[in-house]
């Protein structure tokens, strides 16, 4: 067996040690081909095309994949009055889902995740976003209500995930998603999943995204 062999067989390879532990705790001993793929050297910094189907593993994969962004070298991450990182899905259900995965894998890191979805309180979560939060969380119409009522500040973004982009494009959230892209500032990651990568998803990641590295899982 050479070196590069087993290092391939590593399991969580080139991982933030606070998410590995995160993993460990979690009992996941190896990644899935999309985790694997987000993690394989010199993507730490590139924005990614990724599509990747439901049950495959790519919350994981993305909260994976923007670890480098947010945490560096360092073990925890500094106090955040304004989101470093927005993760943008089709529905409540999803936007859920995403947060609590990203809330275990984060649990070592100090991360405050907020979530933005619609059929709660506004108010609510317009005070808790006040409070500072790492990782923002929501769907495409609440986050925009956000945004235009100065609740959410997207001005310390260092990555943007589109979660599901299919899925958005075809509930016709278009426009709230270039809203919020163009609110973002330029030098950013953008990070974008997508079940199948069709004409429509092309032109979103050409005109949002710098350079992207295509991942086909
Ligand atoms: P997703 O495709 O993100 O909806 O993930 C599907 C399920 O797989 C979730 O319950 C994840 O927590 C789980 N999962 C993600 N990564 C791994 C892994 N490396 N090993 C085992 N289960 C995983």
């Amino acid at each position: 067996v050479t070196f590069a062999e087993c290092s391939l067989k590593m399991p969580f390879p080139d991982t933030h040690p606070a998410l590995r532990r995160a993993l460990d705790a979690r009992g996941y001993e190896q990644p899935t081909p999309v985790q694997e793929a987000v993690l394989q050297p010199g993507l730490e910094t590139r924005d990614l095309l990724v599509s990747a189907q439901t049950g495959s593993g790519k919350t994981v994969a993305f909260g994976l994949a923007i670890a480098p962004t947010l945490l560096g070298d360092a073990d925890r991450l500094p106090p955040a009055p304004q989101p470093m990182a927005l993760v943008i899905a089709p529905t409540r259900e999803l936007a859920l889902q995403v947060q609590s995965e990203l809330e275990w894998l984060y649990s070592e890191t100090g991360a405050r995740i907020a979530s933005c979805i619609g059929g709660t309180d506004a108010r609510a979560e317009a005070r808790n976003l006040g409070r500072g939060a790492h990782i923002v969380v929501g769907t495409p119409g609440r986050l925009c209500d956000h945004l235009s009522r100065g609740s959410l500040d997207l001005s310390a973004l260092r990555c943007v995930v589109l979660d599901e982009a299919d899925e958005m494009l075809d509930m016709g959230f278009r426009d709230e998603l270039e809203q919020l892209l163009d609110a973002a500032p330029a030098e950013r990651r953008t990070l974008l999943f997508s079940a199948t990568i069709a004409r429509e998803i092309a032109s979103l990641a050409k005109r949002f995204q710098k350079d992207a590295t295509r991942i086909d899982t």
